[in-house]
């Protein structure tokens, strides 16, 4: 099911990011809107996790507007303020970065009782109803060391899920998991994506993209030189650079 609105959540205009002397973003123009699934995808080092990192001002623009659920994320001036846009943005990486010491449950539970006040008992509920939804109901009291890495990824989802943010962006999130546990994690945001979730995936799995995606963003060199849909992207594309990039897929 598509549940793609015309209603924007995020609006990249004219966004120019620099780390010294380097132009790693140089005018990204990007809209996503409310029910989107969007996939950036292009070669190491172009900008992906970067435009990622802009939305949830983990890293800060030069110049350019960003906004996000209706913060304009390039004048936030307060830590406090960028504490309450990531309360509503969602990140998970590749590295999933559990606490090895407390189990799946409290890993869940943790940032909804510390950061947004939620009720032990109730933050347990939701929890045990997100490990339902990652198939890991079994694992509560598990800890991080026990489980495989895609089960660690899916519950570093759960915990994304758990603040109950309007937007989860992905940051390669089955790059470091074995081939065989790819498969489940991928299911778990298929899940999420269609029941309505706005979702930014950057990702290297090519035919994934193309089946979740309402809409696919090529990035080169800190430019966005592409962006359509997946047929556009993967099949229609006259960019020899994006062509050759999707190849292998006919
Ligand atoms: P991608 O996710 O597409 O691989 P990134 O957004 O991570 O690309 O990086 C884009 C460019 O910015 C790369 O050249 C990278 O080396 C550089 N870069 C990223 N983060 C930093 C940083 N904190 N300091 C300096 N350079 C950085
Ligand atoms: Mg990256």
């Amino acid at each position: 099911m598509n549940t793609s609105t015309d209603d924007p959540i995020v609006r990249l205009e004219d966004v120019h990011l620099s780390f010294g002397q380097t132009q790693v973003l140089k005018g990204i123009d990007l809209t996503i809107n409310k029910g989107d699934a969007v996939s950036i995808i292009g070669p190491s080092g172009s900008g992906k996790s970067t435009i990622l990192r802009c939305i949830n001002a983990l890293v800060t623009a030069q110049s350019g507007r960003i906004t996000v659920a209706g913060i304009r994320v390039d004048q936030l001036a307060r830590e406090s303020e960028r504490i309450a846009l990531r309360k509503r943005v969602g990140i998970v990486f590749q590295q999933y970065n559990l606490f090895p010491h407390l189990t799946v449950l409290d890993n869940i539970v943790i940032a909804p009782v510390r950061i947004l006040g939620v009720a032990r008992a109730e933050a347990e509920k939701t929890a045990r109803e997100l490990l339902d939804r990652v198939r890991l109901a079994d694992k509560a009291n598990a800890y991080p060391g026990q489980l495989s890495g895609g089960q660690q990824q899916r519950v570093a989802i759960a915990r994304a899920l758990a603040m109950k943010p309007e937007l989860v962006l992905f940051d390669e999130v089955t790059s470091a998991l074995d081939p065989e546990t790819v498969g489940e994690v991928l299911w778990v945001i298929r899940d999420l994506i269609r029941e309505g979730m706005t979702s930014i995936l950057v990702t290297h799995e090519m035919r994934f993209a193309e089946e979740i995606s309402d809409k696919v963003v090529f990035t080169e060199n800190g430019r966005i030189v592409g962006q359509g849909s997946p047929q556009q992207i993967f099949h229609d594309s006259d960019n020899p650079r994006i062509r050759q990039f999707v190849g292998g897929l006919s």
